[in-house]
């Protein structure tokens, strides 16, 4: 454990310049009465150990030697500096939603933003400052006070670091793109501990890759965009028997290739067995929604998503004007914090009639209820930025495949994993093979699907990796690893 290898006046001097808490594993408690400072911090401060390395993802349970709870920037630098000396192994921590849980490692250091979470609207220049610790809740709150929006996720309670460093697929997606597009700039502790701004003024090389790339250092702030959004905005949310699947899939793919781009939709296949929601005849049995919004007036939107409505006889249909804030907070309690979670995704060359039918049959053969096979509408403002303009990859796919296993019995692991595998693995035939980084269940696919994913993208992410981690310090992530020759000056690259 760190303990051992660490002297115990150096933990001292990192606690003592340390403004946040500090939070220890239990090995330290277990030694009987405190004989120092340090130890007797770590005993009231270990009654958190438990709720602080826990994450949303109720598969992961892994144990952190230290817990790094900054309260600013410098205790980020600190937290940086510390780890770097002694090569520890590093997780970063910002809502703590990342499917595979890498904000949280055994045995080494987090880096935990989750107290970090101001958000600073400026109306109007139309921008938001956020820390890095913040949740989509907190932004929507403060932007929606001046009716105004950025693209975030389509759960509030998701962290907005990894979502944006990952891309960002959310409501507003088609009309004013991915979260990532909407970055105006960023600031960052690198791996040597440097404070750095990276905006399209001041290393605009390095705002290119954080757009869809992470992996480069802590991020403290965003900068964003912000557009005029809502108080309330039209909604889809309309379920049809899963017996009209593929009428609804083939209506759904026809009425995207010419919908306004205002309007951004998913489909969702499952039994989704909510008791308040739907009949009771129906609870059980497979359905599919589509869900969604318009960016737009209100009567518009009402307008133009109406032919969804009307594809058959809804079982269940919620659709109608709602305040956007509650469109970000729907789905919340679909994703309760402690269960157990297992994703992948893939882009989509199309919704084919051979596709339709796989899909049919991966959510029929679903082993938990709760298990959804989604598909995303992408296009829009997402694809009339540049492939070469951000590091995202992914801008070229009309559609984007999610496969959510969610449920709750630890013995029922392995076959909700292998649902998703195999699903996926036949899926494939309608793909390019590329993934959403955002949503991978476990750190698995490595270096041969980052490079995939990122094409030509990959090399000049290394180039980046190389100059600002080049021991690969920040590799809890979607990893891009250095390359071989990067510049090293102590320590050996990591692994
Ligand atoms: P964390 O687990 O805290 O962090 C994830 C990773 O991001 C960390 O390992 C680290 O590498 C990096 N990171 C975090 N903070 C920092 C930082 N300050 N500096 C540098 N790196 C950092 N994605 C979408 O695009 N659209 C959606 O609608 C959507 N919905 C979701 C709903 C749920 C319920 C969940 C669980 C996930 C959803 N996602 C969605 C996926 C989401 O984007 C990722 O899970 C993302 O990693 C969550 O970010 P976080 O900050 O909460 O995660």
């Amino acid at each position: 454990m760190v303990q051992q290898a660490i002297p115990i006046e150096r933990i001292e001097r990192f606690e003592a310049e340390f403004h946040g808490d500090l939070i220890r594993a239990g090995d330290v408690r277990k030694s009987g009465a405190p004989s120092s400072p340090s130890e007797r911090h770590s005993r009231s401060a270990d009654a958190d150990y438990d709720d602080a390395r826990s994450v949303w993802n109720g598969m992961i349970d892994r144990h952190p030697a230290l817990i790094a709870r900054c309260r600013g920037v410098g205790d980020v630098i600190s937290a940086v500096d510390f780890a770097r000396e002694y090569d520890l192994l590093v997780a970063v921590r910002g809502g703590g939603h990342n499917v595979a849980g890498t904000a949280v490692c055994d045995d080494g250091l987090v880096i935990d933003l989750s107290e970090m979470r101001g958000v600073w609207v400026d109306p109007d220049a139309r921008t938001a400052r956020v820390q890095s610790g913040a949740t989509w809740a907190d932004v929507d709150h403060e932007t929606q006070a001046f009716g105004l929006a950025t693209p975030g996720g389509a759960v509030s309670e998701t962290g907005v670091a990894g979502l944006t460093l990952g891309g960002g697929i959310g409501h507003l997606r088609c009309k004013y793109g991915l979260t990532c597009d909407n970055l105006v700039s960023v600031t960052l502790v690198t791996a040597d501990g440097d404070y750095l701004t990276a905006s399209e003024d001041k290393n605009p090389d390095l705002l290119w890759g954080l757009r869809g790339g992470g992996n480069f250092g802590v991020v403290t702030d965003f900068e964003f965009d912000l557009h005029p959004v809502g108080p309330d905005v039209a909604i889809c949310l309309v379920f049809y028997s899963g017996d009209r699947t593929v009428e609804v899939l083939e209506a759904y793919r026809d009425y995207v290739a010419d919908a306004p781009p205002e309007v951004s939709l998913l489909t969702l296949s499952g039994v989704m067995p909510d008791e308040d929601l739907f009949p009771t005849d129906t609870v059980d049995e497979l359905k599919i929604a589509i869900a969604g919004c318009y960016a737009g007036s209100v009567a518009d939107g009402e307008r133009a998503l109406a032919p969804l409505r009307e594809i058959a006889e809804p079982i269940a249909d919620f659709s109608g004007p709602m305040p956007y804030v509650e469109l970000q907070r729907l789905f919340d309690e679909d994703y309760p914090d402690g269960m157990r979670y297992y994703w992948k995704s893939l882009y989509l060359e199309g919704l084919s009639a051979s596709a339709i039918d796989r899909i049919v049959y991966w959510s029929d053969v679903a082993p938990s209820p709760l298990s959804t096979v989604d598909v995303w509408q992408l296009g829009g403002a997402i694809a009339r930025v540049g492939v070469e303009d951000s590091a995202f990859a992914g801008r070229h796919a009309p559609f984007l495949l999610g496969v959510e296993a969610n449920w709750v019995r630890p013995e029922d692991d392995d076959v909700n994993v292998e649902w998703v595998r195999d699903c996926l693995e036949d899926m494939r035939q309608f793909s390019d093979g590329s993934v959403y980084l955002n949503f991978p269940g476990f750190l698995e696919e490595g270096d041969d699907m980052m490079r995939s994913t990122f094409g030509p993208a990959y090399e000049r992410l290394v180039a980046l990796k190389d100059e600002y981690d080049p021991t690969n310090l920040f590799r809890l992530n979607q990893n891009i690893a250095p390359s071989e020759n990067a510049r090293v000056d102590s320590g050996e690259c990591h692994e």
